[in-house]
């Protein structure tokens, strides 16, 4: 069996698909994608595609190894992110070979379910109670929220407030059963993230989030020690190589992206990384269907899985949603806020084409926010 073809789909609402098919017929899907950062993505999957084309699919580990390492120059989001998409079709086309599930092929199944959570309230916070209350009435046991929204870099003591009464509100409406992960976003300044986590502990949420930028790791045994709040952060690092310094921080929950961070086979080594520190995995994925049916293959055979975030209803998703591409969406219907485990072949999704070759036709040109101060100045989203 060799790789016949590669084609890339830009897919609202800021997704990109790729496609790879072999000679003899079967065809994986992957997820390739940047959020705001698609086209450079996609010029980098067709590079990497002259390279596959011709080749032997099922040598994934081999492909994984050029891919990231051949081109001498390496990681970063852009490659890294299309070395992704190219594994997850890979792995696809694996399981579709030997008409086995991914996870089957990764050890077998640890777990018969996948909890995840709903988001909720928004790019600035607001009718938190409403909106909680509406995931717990959909069967979420769980949900996630952005502490605030943008935020001067040494806070006022009301905007500290504002914040701690959100967590406050949320945790109200939760009751003492249910969680709440908290993300600051990377939008939270060091200084402001010392001042909020002790005040925040008593609320209990899961997890803070980015309590600030990956690039501050300097900060992160203090931020770790401020509060018992568990520490979480990875979706803007790229290998397992860029987990290490957290890990050895204390931070307690990993949240590699699957599209972003190497695809199944570093995500795979990422968390077997985090399990020799103790720590869990929450994959990030605010992505597509072929980005969390990827990340439920890894969830469903990681000992150290804690929660798994998905983008149904979530605030980016203007104008198309996760099931607007898929043939049968029985692997994303939710029970009791949980996902079952399914055992058809590969990624276990059947992506319509139809529908993502349509949506490549007028395709997207989603950016990031760009946030200011009050004084004009450039503020984090
Ligand atoms: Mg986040």
């Amino acid at each position: 069996m060799r790789i016949s073809r590669i084609e890339t789909f830009l897919a609202p609402p800021r997704w990109m698909f790729c496609r790879v098919e072999t000679d003899d017929g079967i065809v994986g899907w992957g997820e390739p994608v940047v959020e705001g950062r698609a086209e450079p993505v996609r010029a980098a999957v067709e590079v990497l595609a002259e390279y596959l084309t011709g080749q032997d699919p099922l040598r994934i580990e081999d492909h994984w190894q050029v891919m990231t390492k051949g081109g001498f120059y390496r990681g970063g989001p852009v490659l890294s992110s299309a070395v992704a998409g190219l594994d997850q079709a890979l792995w696809d086309i694996k399981g579709k070979a030997y008409g086995q599930p991914v996870h089957q092929l990764l050890g077998g199944p640890v777990r018969s379910k996948i909890r995840a959570y709903a988001w909720v309230g928004g790019d600035e916070p607001a009718a938190i109670r409403e909106a909680v209350a509406a995931q717990i009435e959909a069967g979420f046991t769980a949900v996630k929220m952005n502490g605030s929204g943008r935020m001067t870099p040494v806070a006022t003591r009301a905007e500290i407030r504002e914040c701690v009464r959100r967590a406050e509100t949320a945790r109200e409406v939760l009751g003492e059963e249910r969680d709440f992960g908290l993300d600051f976003h990377g939008r939270v300044s060091p200084a402001n993230a010392r001042r909020l986590l002790p005040l925040l502990a008593e609320t209990a949420p899961m997890f803070v989030e980015e309590p600030v930028l990956s690039e501050h790791m300097n900060v992160m045994p203090a931020l770790v020690n401020a509060s018992n709040i568990p520490i979480a952060l990875g979706e803007r690092l790229y290998s397992r190589r860029e987990f290490l310094a957290p890990l050895a921080s204390g931070v307690a929950v990993l949240q590699p992206d699957i599209s972003h961070a190497g695809g199944i086979s570093e995500l795979r080594r990422i968390a077997a990384l985090a399990e020799v520190y103790g720590a869990q995995i929450a994959p990030h994925c605010p992505l597509g269907p072929v980005a969390l049916a990827a990340s439920l293959q890894v969830a469903f055979t990681t000992p150290n899985f804690l929660i798994q975030e998905q983008s149904i209803g979530i605030h980016y998703n203007q104008g198309a949603e996760l099931l607007d591409y898929v043939a049968d969406p029985e692997p994303f219907r939710f029970h009791a806020g949980s996902l079952a485990r399914t055992e058809r072949p590969g990624l276990s999704v059947e992506i319509d084409e139809a529908a993502v070759r349509t949506a490549d036709k007028s395709g997207h040109a989603w950016r990031n926010p760009v946030w200011r101060h009050d004084d004009a100045s450039f503020a984090e989203w």
